[in-house]
């Protein structure tokens, strides 16, 4: 009798979802791995596809899916302000109706399903660091609410399902990541100045430079989502996971440009409409729930992260 535990991964060639099949494998679980490839790659999970327990299936959970696992991971949705902002109609349906569609598949299993939320709900803060308990400013009509809105939205659907039909949900809210296997050209800050200073090209600082985000190496991030789908059924979330320490986009700058030893100077170029000006998260709720704290630091993460984008350069 098969007694492995099925596990969807929705969005499972993208940079997350990838890491999260190869952890899931790991641990022996068989994994479903559902992309429709808008932002993923099949090359991040090529060397999954000779396992005997990983299964892709090419889908865009804007439409229904019908299988039977036991755990879902809800990651579908491009991630980064270049792609989900390239079409926002299908960012804001890939948010909602993949939100319904897996929480459809979830009742209808009575799987436990995962949403990866995100530190985007929180807007542009005004509170310092972002707790779970503040609610955020989040414009409703600008070019990020496609993807704020959205996961804004997916979250109620996620509490909605919860009150009303019992289901048991796991909702994180995920603050910057970065690590190997992100998108190369995303136009993510960490990837951005990596590749420029690979190239010798400048480095791009949008706005004065002293915007901050927090980065969390992706190894970290993942435990943490193992940790929060095997945490007891009253722990719903939503959880903020990332890495408290915050560098201004200068520092982060030239951190890259020391690490790769690059001749890249710094130029300057206008902020973009509704771009955060500060992001850290606030991770006693995780430490407290979990018992996660992130591990891997900045220095160590990024060196992982230029030895893979290494390949991309000429
Ligand atoms: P990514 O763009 O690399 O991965 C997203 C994956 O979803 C891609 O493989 C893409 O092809 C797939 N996808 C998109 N639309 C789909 C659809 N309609 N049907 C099926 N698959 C679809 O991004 P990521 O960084 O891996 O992010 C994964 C999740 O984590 C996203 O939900 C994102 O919002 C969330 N998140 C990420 C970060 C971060 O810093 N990386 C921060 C906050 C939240
Ligand atoms: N759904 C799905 N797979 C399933 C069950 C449901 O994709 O195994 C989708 C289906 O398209 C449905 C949605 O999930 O519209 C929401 O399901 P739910 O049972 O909550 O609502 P209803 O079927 O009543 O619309
Ligand atoms: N950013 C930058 N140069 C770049 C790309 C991004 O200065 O080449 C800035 C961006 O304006 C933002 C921060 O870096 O203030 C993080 O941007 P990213 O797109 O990585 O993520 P998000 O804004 O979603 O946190």
């Amino acid at each position: 009798m098969n007694i492995k535990k099925k596990v969807l991964v929705t969005g499972g060639a993208g940079f997350l979802g990838s890491h999260l099949c190869d952890k899931l494998i790991q641990m022996g679980c068989e994994v479903l791995c559902v992309d429709n490839y808008f932002t993923g790659r099949r090359d991040n999970i090529s060397h999954l596809l000779d396992n005997p327990n990983f299964e892709l299936l090419r889908h865009d959970v804007t439409f229904p899916l019908y299988v039977e696992v036991d755990e879902i991971y809800n990651l579908a949705c491009p991630a980064s302000p270049v792609h989900y902002q390239f079409d926002p109609v299908q960012t804001t349906k890939v948010n909602v109706l993949g939100a319904i569609n897996m929480l459809g598949l979830a009742k209808r299993t009575k799987a436990k399903i995962f949403q990866a939320s995100t530190s985007e709900v929180y807007g542009n803060p005004s509170v310092h660091p972002q707790p779970e308990s503040y609610h955020g400013d989040v414009n409703p009509i600008g070019i990020r609410s496609c993807y704020d809105e959205g996961k804004r939205c997916a979250e109620t659907l996620f509490f909605d399902y919860y009150r009303q039909h019992k289901l048991d949900i796991k909702v994180v809210r995920i603050f910057n990541t970065y690590g190997p296997r992100m998108h190369p050209n995303d136009g993510r800050v960490v990837s951005n100045f990596i590749m420029q200073a690979l190239a010798g090209e400048d480095i791009t600082i949008y706005g004065d430079g002293s915007q901050t985000r927090s980065f969390c190496f992706v190894d970290d991030l993942i435990n943490a989502f193992i940790l929060m789908m095997d945490s007891a059924s009253d722990v719903t979330g939503p959880i903020n996971v990332g890495n408290p320490t915050e560098f201004t986009m200068k520092e982060l700058a030239e951190c890259v440009i020391r690490l790769t030893g690059s001749s890249s100077k710094i130029t300057y170029q206008p902020l973009p409409q509704d771009d955060p000006l500060q992001r850290k998260p606030d991770i006693v709720l995780a430490k407290e729930k979990l018992g996660w704290t992130p591990t891997i630091e900045l220095e160590q993460g990024l060196t992982k992260t230029i030895e893979y984008f290494k390949q991309y350069i000429r």
